[in-house]
């Protein structure tokens, strides 16, 4: 288990409420909270700069374990929220709270099971400075930060976990992206189908008939080729890309009511974790078979 130094001090606050703007499905978008009971101060003690990818050279997938894992745990910090529901107690559920939790046990079960992990963060926060007032700059910064973690660790893949939301309530279930028109298109989209099946399998498992949305492409969501998705898996320009093979996986809808009674489970956390490392496991035993 390694752990990313976080030398930017963020202070989380979980605060007020927040509502995805117009997520479309397959992406919760940009959310901004809305609600700030208080204004928090947020003091950047040593911002990081990214810096371009120091190599281009893909990371070399095929070799012996133990393999390398990055993960990254969806948004996080004070303005980059993602998507966020209350239930009907009227708690509210907040994608880049339970991204973390996910990937923390992620984190736990692949060091348990001789994988190396890293966690890209581990903490809420973001590993730049963001700017609330920006929010697409702020947000090519992060992910190109994220993505520079992934390539320096040499990961095998790069394991984005996230929750999904939508204005529309009725819309539910698990799915993946993948980007197949870049390199590792293969082997991600094989990744994306694994982990997908894991996923929905684990959860029908422990009792509750998720609905398998199925793979799609990042590079497609919301008609927009420069969308959100596709700068974690690497395909924009003046954005130095990951160097593995990626997945992106929205585990559920935060919005929807019979989604989020199964989030609401006290086993749900470990279901989705164990699914992820199932993903995984049989993803290395397909490309060791390929
Ligand atoms: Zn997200």
């Amino acid at each position: 288990m390694r752990y990313l130094v976080i030398t930017l001090a963020l202070f989380a606050i979980a605060c007020g409420g927040s509502v995805a703007s117009t997520p479309s499905p397959g992406s919760e978008g940009q959310s901004t909270p809305t609600q700030a009971p208080f204004r928090a101060v947020m003091v950047a003690q040593q911002p990081i700069t990214p810096s371009p990818t120091p190599s281009a050279s893909p990371v070399p997938i095929n070799h012996p374990p133990p393999y390398t894992i990055a993960i990254e745990a969806g948004h996080g910090g004070l303005y980059y929220w993602g998507a966020s529901s209350r239930d009907t107690d009227g708690n509210l559920w907040i994608e880049k709270d339970l991204a973390l939790a996910v990937a923390l046990r992620v984190d736990e079960l692949l060091t348990e099971a001789g994988y190396n992990s890293v966690l890209i963060r581990s903490q809420d926060v973001t590993l730049t400075y963001w700017d609330a007032a920006s929010y697409r700059p702020s947000l090519i910064r992060e992910t190109q930060e994220r993505v520079r973690v992934a390539n320096e660790s040499s990961a095998d893949v790069l394991l984005s976990i996230h929750f999904n939301g939508w204005g529309d309530a009725s819309q539910h279930g698990t799915e993946g992206y993948c980007n197949p028109d870049r390199s590792f298109g293969t082997e991600s989209c094989q990744l994306t189908s694994l982990v997908q099946q894991a996923l929905v399998a684990a959860i029908r498992g422990s009792g509750y008939d998720i609905t398998d949305r199925g793979i799609k492409n990042d590079g497609l969501v919301n008609g927009d080729p420069q969308n959100q998705h596709s700068f974690i898996l690497g395909t924009n320009s003046n954005f130095s890309p990951s160097l593995m093979p990626g997945t992106i996986a929205e585990v559920l809808f935060l919005s929807n009511p019979d989604d989020l009674a199964f989030m609401r489970r006290a086993d749900a956390i470990d279901v989705i974790a164990r699914a992820f490392v199932e993903g995984l496991n049989q993803y290395f035993a397909w490309l060791n078979n390929h």
